[in-house]
């Protein structure tokens, strides 16, 4: 999607600071952080929300949950938050799916 914020992260043509990336996902840091590490986990796929998820993203959303894990680990983290807003009244307001992942320490 040529004009998604996030597509252009994924796409490096916005920058952004990247922590983790592979042919699939891209995690970088949220510009405006909620906890002392508030990292943002997105699929390179352009996909709107949870709502917009169909049968054929299945393995795509379970890597990307296995992908927060690995990220997790990589920060040693001993406990985490990881939590979708879906939607304009779900408090989503880029439209391309993202995992927040918080925690409370660097
Ligand atoms: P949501 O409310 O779930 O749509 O969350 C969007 C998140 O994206 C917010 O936490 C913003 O701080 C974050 N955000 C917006 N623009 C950028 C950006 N250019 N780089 C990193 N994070 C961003
Ligand atoms: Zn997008």
């Amino acid at each position: 999607m040529k004009d998604c914020l996030f597509c252009n992260i994924a796409k490096k043509e916005v920058s952004s600071d990247i922590v983790y990336e592979d042919e699939q996902f891209v995690v970088f840091a949220d510009i405006n952080p909620q906890a002392p590490l508030h990292l943002l986990i997105i699929p390179r796929k352009h996909i709107h929300s949870i709502d917009h998820i169909e049968e054929k993203d299945k393995e795509l959303m379970g890597s990307l949950i296995l992908t927060a894990k690995k990220v997790a680990r990589q920060h040693n983290l001993a406990g985490y938050k990881l939590h979708f807003n879906v939607g304009k009244e779900g408090g989503q307001v880029i439209d391309h799916i993202h995992l927040h992942l918080l925690a409370d320490r660097k």
